[in-house]
């Protein structure tokens, strides 16, 4: 390598870190960031597997801005191009997209920029980089590298295969000294190959961050009022907060957001069956304004990059584990203190087997689809922790208990259910396999139905032997029994329910069982535990009204310029201006979060707002 070039290098290298503190204001790279920002400044290429909100962004950010010439950012996701170069020019970044919403004139000013040399980084759709002459332009300028933001849409089996995404294995061929760097949150093996089969990065550098997301606090359980727990859980641990809830159908979206609204809280729904522009108006709502919370089905998912989620609520079962993950994901990705909540019920299983075995499918797939609903039951019943069953199911080892989990917090306690185990496998057995759960309590129980009568189960012995434990009780042991594989559904779409091999050794009492005990169903006041507020653990009381100035200010700012909140300062900047309280603009300026361009825009102000509080 020539003299000159690795004195350059160097430099650059110094670079880095002298961006990520002037510029944005952090002080330190987080775990792999540092390597994958110094390969591409290398000139080299790297592919990273980072969770959400793990901080792909800056990997690609801060190499542009290094590198002479602009950094081409390849994102499917046209709706947040804005969002991002919006924070970007907070931050005194040289940032602009191209995408298919903009008028000539936008384009043609945007195309000069980067013709002259103006950008660090440009934001294009993967289409509108391949097609329309943009692959000549970049050729006849210099381009500081090609990052390809959620990469695994390059993969034909994933969730989010897009076809475009084919097209980009054209950049190897014809930019073959320019560094490349694929960036998604989803890590599976096969994914991990075909990004780098895909999209020419043989070579890469392979960076792959775990899964966990330490700040996320997992709570899962059976709830008889799943609506008022969920009042209950958000008017206590999360007040005047931005959440997601999901439910699964429209009207349960539309119930749940009139059912929050009445109880005074900001909640507005969000699904397929309204139309573009009252979705369009919620989901700016939600980005903008602080304290909204969104109800919605899945269709509220993909490209929801607000950094400030405090919690996901699921009012019914999820999908399985991998969207499970993914929803609750997107709480927390500012790092500070999120929950993940869910409350799901029996009749959630049935429905979800239900919808598998009518579904058009092959009964291959089908049959994975049904061993995924049994791994969710199987998260959502161990008495374990839910930190480790989770990554164990993405094949992450973890050996201990978080500690921030419903589970490890207040550990279930346990009860022998073998006899209960019985009586109800052998309810299974006796009605001849074939009915369900409600039927099947009701002759546990002993109830004086027709139904019964009709099929003179009201004679049988296993009739009424169950009165010890109550309906809500017999729910949880049969949940159990199917999360532990002694109960299987039938798959004749009917949801009723037979007895596996293992559930005909409990019958016979060749096998124990134990089972988690119901959660107490209601605590007097007096006894009840408070437990610690989740969010802005980092607050102490004292702080918080300075805290709320702050992002009063902020509010003011960002409707100003019409720009989210997030965008002017995270909450977690607000966090640590409140907790240090700067005397001047050199204190500030140490605040995680307060770049030099911020320091120059917002520092007085902010300052202001300290100093009066003092
Ligand atoms: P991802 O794209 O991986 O989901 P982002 O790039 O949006 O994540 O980053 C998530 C959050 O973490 C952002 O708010 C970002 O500003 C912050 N962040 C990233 N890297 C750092 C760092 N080194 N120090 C402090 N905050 C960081
Ligand atoms: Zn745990």
């Amino acid at each position: 390598m020539p003299q000159t070039s690795r004195k350059k290098q160097s430099a650059e290298r110094g670079k880095a870190l002298e961006i990520l503190r002037g510029t944005f204001g952090f002080a330190d790279f987080r775990p792999h960031q540092g390597e994958i920002v110094q390969t591409l400044i290398d000139g080299g290429d790297a592919i990273a597997v980072m969770p959400t909100g793990g901080g792909k962004s800056l990997c690609y950010q801060i190499p542009s801005i290094a590198r002479p010439g602009t950094g081409v950012v390849v994102s499917p996701l046209i709706a947040l191009m804005k969002d991002q170069v919006d924070a970007l020019r907070q931050y005194g970044v040289a940032a602009a997209f191209l995408n298919s919403s903009m008028s000539y004139s936008q384009r043609r000013n945007t195309e000069d920029a980067l013709i002259a040399g103006k950008l660090d980084l440009l934001y294009v759709a993967p289409e509108g980089l391949i097609g329309g002459g943009m692959l000549e332009t970049l050729a006849n300028i210099e381009v500081a590298l090609f990052a390809i933001d959620e990469a695994h849409c390059v993969s034909r089996w994933g969730h989010d295969f897009r076809p475009e995404y084919l097209g980009l294995s054209v950049l190897a061929e014809k930019f073959p000294s320019v560094p490349r760097v694929a960036l998604t949150a989803t890590a599976d093996e096969m994914t991990r190959r075909e990004i780098a089969g895909q999209l020419g990065l043989r070579n890469a550098e392979m960076h792959i961050v775990g899964y966990d997301r330490p700040n996320i606090r997992y709570m899962i359980s059976e709830r008889p009022d799943a609506r008022r727990a969920l009042l209950d859980f958000i008017e206590e641990k999360h007040p005047s907060e931005s959440g997601i809830v999901y439910c699964m159908s429209r009207k349960g979206v539309e119930k749940t957001a009139e059912w929050l609204s009445s109880k005074k809280l900001d909640a507005i729904p969000y699904h397929a069956g309204m139309t573009k522009e009252e979705r369009e108006k919620n989901h700016n709502r939600f980005l903008r304004e602080e304290g909204v919370i969104v109800v919605a089905t899945v269709a509220f998912g993909m490209g929801i990059d607000k950094p400030d989620v405090r919690f996901v609520a699921h009012l019914n079962l999820p999908k399985n584990i991998e969207s499970y993950y993914q929803e609750t994901g997107r709480a927390g990705r500012d790092g500070l203190p999120a929950s993940a909540w869910m409350s799901y019920g029996l009749q959630d299983l049935m429905m979800q087997i239900q919808m598998v075995d009518n579904s058009e499918a092959d009964e291959s797939f089908k049959r994975v689809e049904r061993s995924k609903i049994n791994s969710l039951l199987g998260l959502c019943e161990t008495a374990g922790c839910r930190r480790r069953s989770l990554l164990g199911y993405f094949g992450e080892e973890y050996g201990k208990s978080c500690g921030n989990c419903d589970n490890c917090l207040n550990p279930p306690e346990t009860w022998d259910g073998t006899v209960a185990a019985q009586k109800a496998l052998a309810c299974v057995y006796r009605t001849g396999e074939m009915f369900g759960v409600n039927y099947l309590i009701d002759v546990l129980l002993g109830k004086d139905t027709e139904r019964i009568k009709s099929f003179h189960h009201d004679k049988l012995k296993v009739y009424g032997v169950g009165t010890e434990i109550d309906a809500m009780e017999w729910r949880s042991v049969i949940r159990q029994l199917v999360a532990a594989g002694a109960l299987a559904v039938k798959t004749d779409g009917y949801g009723g329910l037979r007895l596996t091999e293992k559930g005909g050794a409990v019958m016979r009492g060749k096998e124990s069982i134990s089972f988690r005990k119901m959660p107490e169903r209601k605590v007097s006041p007096a006894k009840a535990k408070k437990p610690p507020r989740v969010s802005k653990a980092d607050i102490s009381e004292g702080d918080m009204p300075l805290f709320h100035k702050l992002r009063e200010l902020r509010s003011r700012i960002a409707k100003e310029q019409n720009v989210p909140p997030y965008v002017v300062f995270h909450d977690s900047t607000l966090a640590a201006m409140a907790k240090e309280k700067p005397a001047d603009l050199v204190q500030m300026s140490f605040i995680s979060g307060v770049g030099h361009a911020k320091l120059d825009k917002y520092g007085e102000q902010f300052l202001k707002v300290v100093k009066e509080s003092a």
